[in-house]
């Protein structure tokens, strides 16, 4: 059977409109197992064509080709890579070796390709670098810097190592010295005689020479075909166990030597992207836990008021709704309230958030009397005490300042109001007038020098000038302050704290209000108006929460396009520059598709190169937006008070260890595979013939 049979193939080209030319025409050749064939004929008549139909650098338009008996008109996936390791080797006339690489390395990856493995490749390679003359000092030299002569024997040496069935030449001596030439032809004769060398040459005397048999072409047909019928023995293909050796590596290391700068920039706008990324995973994680700290970090964070809407224009066409005080019984069965909380009358009524305050001689009108239910530690953080101390006992003799208050105080005495006294005053008359006419009158009185004991420091935004008192120290006093005309005329002691309990609901001595205070502050709840079912809840902690929230919302969505834009930016950046890697290294791909490399395999190399930077890039900013959010935190932290607003969850997400950098490089790296892959894989097909052939 013959080797390579060639039956009724024609090339066509489409040159124009309704114009076409063929390169050859209906030509049928047989070859054996072994010996010299050359192909003459005059320059366009067709035998590079003929010689790259058996190579499958170009396919014909017509007829079929045969190897070793089976159609190789599409060579694909296994058969493709047997077909160039084991079949067939091809000398160019331009040498084609990938010229950033050494010369040791461009002969020895031929047999990495085939399977060699690394350590056997570079011993046959040295072999066959010193049988075509290549002296030991070039061999780690870069192609590029060869002569002509120099990279032909390379270039043959790389031919000789896989010991393929047959070695395709076309004009591998045209751009050769004679010296040089007969060298070359030598070398292929000797191949010639257990194998089949097929060359393309214009130059009678080599051809003559060491030809067995002579092909001449004339305009893409077989003019004559002549046979010297020497014998020759073919030799049978050793066979060897193919080794894995992942030869990618080295190619994508020099790369990513070469394209040093390229590969910094994109590891910058990689890195970029991530951190951003990350810090905005922060931010999402953390501004809520950020939130409910600063909304703890209040002195008054434990109080709050209940109250209940009521509609007051049933069915008009605008929904009027007035605040009312609830049912006891309404509030004591809620469950979030009846757990975390005890529940207190309102004396807002007769003790105003605003009563007359004298300091110094002077009246100041912006502080607000703000209630805690008591000075212990349970119901009071006493860690956000800043100067003086806080009253050990529940009175009204003592009461602490927020940090505003403390500002507004010391601007008027020009020293710390520590210590000092204020003035606190407030007269509440009550009348009523029974259903026979008769007119009583009652007054609560107030009037009490308060010693200012300490400064609380609190999350300040939205915050105002607060005076802390004890709402127990009040209660008690409305408890023993007894209203003595209406205690006369009704012959019971009624004290205020009576009073105003059994107010009826639409009396303005309820306030409107239950006033509800967390039983321990330090359990971390923190709650928003929804858990309290029909009734409302407000509370400062509460209201900064919220509008806290809001901003945080806007925020968000400005961090997300923000992030969006970044991310898209470089997914373009990173593929631009992948895809214009490989659109330079066309010709090196096409060289390795012809040594065996495998689509994949070249992907590969490219794919190496960008999951390098991938991964420096993802652990690079795992670690800077770590050591950011601490900068940005800080500086949060100094502008609002708010803490730890980013908070990157590195080592636990969602209860599992190390999730979240585990799951950014998993991310990261199939980010930067996509990336690289996507516009590879829909570039146009490499032309093994445009790439390679010397025009
Ligand atoms: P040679 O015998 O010099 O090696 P070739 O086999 O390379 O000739 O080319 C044969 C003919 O085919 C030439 O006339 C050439 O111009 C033509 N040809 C080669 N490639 C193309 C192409 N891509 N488009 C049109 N004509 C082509
Ligand atoms: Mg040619």
């Amino acid at each position: 059977m013959a080797k390579i049979k060639i039956n009724n193939v024609s090339r066509k080209y489409v040159t124009g409109k309704n114009e076409e030319f063929y390169a050859i025409r209906n030509i049928s050749l047989m070859f054996d197992d072994a010996g010299f064939v050359s192909i003459i004929g005059k320059s366009g008549s067709g035998k590079s064509t003929v010689l790259n139909l058996i190579s499958r650098l170009d396919s014909q338009t017509e007829g079929d080709v045969f190897f070793d008996g089976k159609d190789i008109s599409k060579l694909k996936g296994k058969d493709k890579i047997d077909f160039y390791t084991n079949k067939v080797g091809i000398l160019f006339q331009n040498y084609n070796l990938i010229e950033t690489e050494t010369v040791l390395m461009n002969v020895s990856l031929a047999g990495q390709i085939k399977g060699y493995g690394k350590q056997k490749s570079i011993e046959l390679a040295k072999e066959k670098l010193k049988h075509v003359g290549i002296r030991e000092n070039l061999f780690d030299k870069k192609a590029s810097l060869l002569s002509g002569g120099e990279k032909q024997r390379v270039a043959l040496a790389r031919c000789l190592i896989n010991e393929q069935d047959v070695i395709l030449c076309d004009e591998p001596t045209g751009a050769l010295d004679s010296n040089n030439s007969i060298n070359v032809m030598k070398i292929l004769k000797d191949y010639s005689l257990n194998r089949l060398v097929i060359m393309v040459s214009h130059n009678p005397q080599l051809v003559n020479k060491y030809s067995d048999r002579i092909i001449s072409i004339k305009d893409g047909r077989i003019e004559s075909d002549v046979n010297k019928n020497v014998q020759v023995k073919p030799l049978m293909r050793k066979k060897f166990t193919k080794k894995k050796y992942n030869w990618t590596n080295d190619i994508s290391a020099s790369n990513i030597k070469r394209r040093l700068g390229r590969n910094v920039f994109s590891f910058f706008a990689l890195s970029i992207s991530l951190i951003s990324a990350f810090i905005a995973v922060g931010f999402s994680y953390g501004k809520d836990e950020s939130l409910s700290a600063a909304t703890r970090k209040q002195f008054d964070y434990s109080s709050g008021t209940i109250s209940k809407q009521e509609e007051v224009s049933k069915g008009s066409l605008i929904s009027l709704t007035r605040s009312v005080r609830p049912k006891y019984e309404d509030i004591a069965k809620n469950k979030i309230i009846a757990q975390n909380f005890d529940i207190s009358v309102n004396f807002d009524a007769i003790f105003p958030p605003r009563p007359a305050i004298d300091y110094d001689g002077e009246n100041i009108d912006e502080l607000i009397m703000t209630p805690v239910y008591s000075f212990d530690k349970k119901h009071v953080d006493h860690t956000l005490l800043i100067d003086g101390y806080v009253p050990d006992n529940d009175s009204l003799d003592e009461m602490v300042i927020n940090k505003k208050a403390f500002d507004i105080l010391s601007s008027k005495i020009h020293k710390s109001p520590i210590s000092e006294n204020i003035r606190i005053s407030n007269r509440v008359e009550l009348t009523y007038v029974d259903f026979d006419g008769t007119y009583i009158a009652d007054s609560f009185e107030l009037d009490r020098l308060v010693k200012i004991t300490g400064v609380v420091g609190e999350m300040e935004y939205l915050q105002e000038p607060k005076i802390y008192y004890s709402y127990s120290a009040l209660e008690e006093l409305t408890k023993s302050y007894i209203l003595p005309n209406l205690s006369t005329y009704i012959g019971n002691d009624t004290t205020w704290f009576d009073r105003i309990s059994d107010a009826e609901d639409f009396d303005s001595l309820t306030s409107f209000s239950y006033r509800i205070f967390l039983k321990e502050h330090t359990n971390n709840q923190t709650f928003s108006s929804e858990d309290f079912g029909g009734l409302t809840f407000s509370s400062t902690s509460l209201l900064i929460k919220e509008s806290l929230m809001n901003f945080m919302e806007v925020a968000k969505y400005g961090i997300l396009i923000f992030l969006i834009i970044t991310i898209l930016g470089t997914i373009l950046i990173i593929g631009i520059m992948s895809f214009t890697s490989y659109s330079e290294d066309h010709k090196t791909s096409a060289i390795l598709t012809c040594l065996g490399a495998s689509n994949d395999e070249i992907k590969q190399i490219y794919l190496n190169e960008s999951l390098l930077t991938g991964m420096i890039s993802i652990l690079f900013s795992l670690v800077s937006s770590f050591g950011l959010s601490y900068l940005i935190n800080y500086i949060i932290n100094n502008l609002t008070g708010l803490t730890n607003l980013i908070s990157i969850p590195i080592y636990s997400f969602l209860n599992i260890p190390f999730l979240f950098p585990l799951l950014a490089i998993a991310c990261g790296l199939l980010f930067s595979a996509l990336v690289t892959i996507t516009p590879i894989t829909f570039s146009k097909k490499i032309s093994l013939k445009e790439e390679l052939q010397a025009l």
